[in-house]
């Protein structure tokens, strides 16, 4: 049996933002070809995904979103807002990039591998419940959860993304379903994300925000998933963990100042595949920009999900130490220490 399912669709290199944009479908391939090279091939099992039905995107969307891009989608050049565009078949990428997690659901209840990857474009995390925002069309990763806790399941939501998760913390800000744990640079695009965002009425508690200084390297990260992200995840009993998984807080991403390397992507990802009791992890590409680390951090990504000692045809980066960040980490972890009092 295959460890790990790759979702994947053509559609996703279709979705074609104007020229220059760092959203580019070259980043579909790179992520692809990075998997290929580095010899993972038996252990991974590729399927394309179906669209997400227009019920589930509903369950995070408003009807008034939906039905916007469902007018606008298959013309050329529609711009969004001042990051989001889309192409002639954009709609279909994103109704397939929505529905890759559906589909990974199924097959991981059904046996058919212990992890899933949604190799998706658009990507999915700072998309609104009412609008589209930055390179985001559908919120990808909510959909899923979203469906999962109609199933009575609880989930764990886990943006290691260098931006800041918005759109999927407004989406579950005041739910106690689903935990929601953002690590982003702080300040940095879109604003939001500050350690004092916790969550609202039911879901108080329930957002846990890491504002990361600039030049944040892997250990703060580690430290932060040790001390808070792992315990709250299992004091949460979350039956499924989501992870955003965005690259670009790799220190040679070009939107970012951030000090992450594909070791420390991988070191990462093993701890919350680790603290996954039953097996069910489905990570959701999100950003990256830089087309080699991007290829290397998904590469250090999916060889974490297979297990802990998955041999590599390519070399990771050494996992990276000694930037700022552990007092950041220090607070939020007093912060919501005394929540949970
Ligand atoms: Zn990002």
């Amino acid at each position: 049996m295959p460890e790990v399912i790759v979702y994947a669709h053509d559609r996703f290199v279709d979705h074609r933002p104007p020229a220059g944009h760092p959203e580019r479908p070259e980043r579909f391939g790179a992520a692809v070809d990075g998997l290929t090279a580095a010899g993972l091939a038996d252990a991974l099992e590729w399927r394309e995904p179906t669209s997400a039905p227009v019920e589930a995107i509903l369950g995070v969307h408003d009807r008034g979103h939906v039905d916007h891009l469902e007018r606008v989608g298959g013309q050329e050049g529609v711009r969004l807002d001042p990051d989001t565009h889309m192409s002639s078949h954009s709609l279909e990428a994103a109704r397939l990039a929505a529905g890759a997690g559906l589909d990974a659901i199924d097959a991981l209840r059904a046996g058919d591998g212990s992890a899933a990857f949604c190799l998706v474009r658009p990507p999915g995390h700072h998309a609104r419940p009412n609008e589209a925002m930055g390179f985001c069309l559908y919120n990808n990763i909510a959909v899923a959860a979203d469906a999962l806790t109609r199933a009575g399941e609880r989930v764990a939501i886990v943006d290691y993304d260098a931006h800041h998760g918005n759109g999927t913390q407004d989406i579950f800000f005041d739910r106690d379903d689903v935990l929601f744990v953002s690590l982003h640079e702080y300040p940095q695009y879109p604003g939001t994300g500050a350690g004092t965002e916790v969550g609202r009425d039911a879901g108080l508690g329930s957002t846990i925000n890491f504002p990361m200084p600039s030049g944040s390297t892997g250990d703060a990260y580690l430290e932060a998933f040790d001390t808070v992200v792992i315990p709250s995840i299992e004091r949460f009993g979350a039956d499924w963990i989501l992870i955003s998984a965005g690259f670009d807080a790799h220190r040679d991403d070009p939107l970012t100042n951030l000090g992450l390397t594909s070791g420390d992507h991988a070191a990462l990802t093993r701890r919350l595949a680790d603290s996954s009791s039953r097996g069910r992890t489905i990570a959701f590409l999100e950003g990256g920009y830089d087309l080699d680390a991007l290829a290397l951090s998904t590469v250090g990504c999916v060889g974490a999900l297979i297990g802990p000692d998955t041999s590599l045809d390519v070399e990771l980066e050494a996992q990276s130490s000694g930037g700022p960040g552990r007092e950041i980490v220090a607070a939020v972890r007093d912060l919501h220490n005394q929540l949970a009092d």
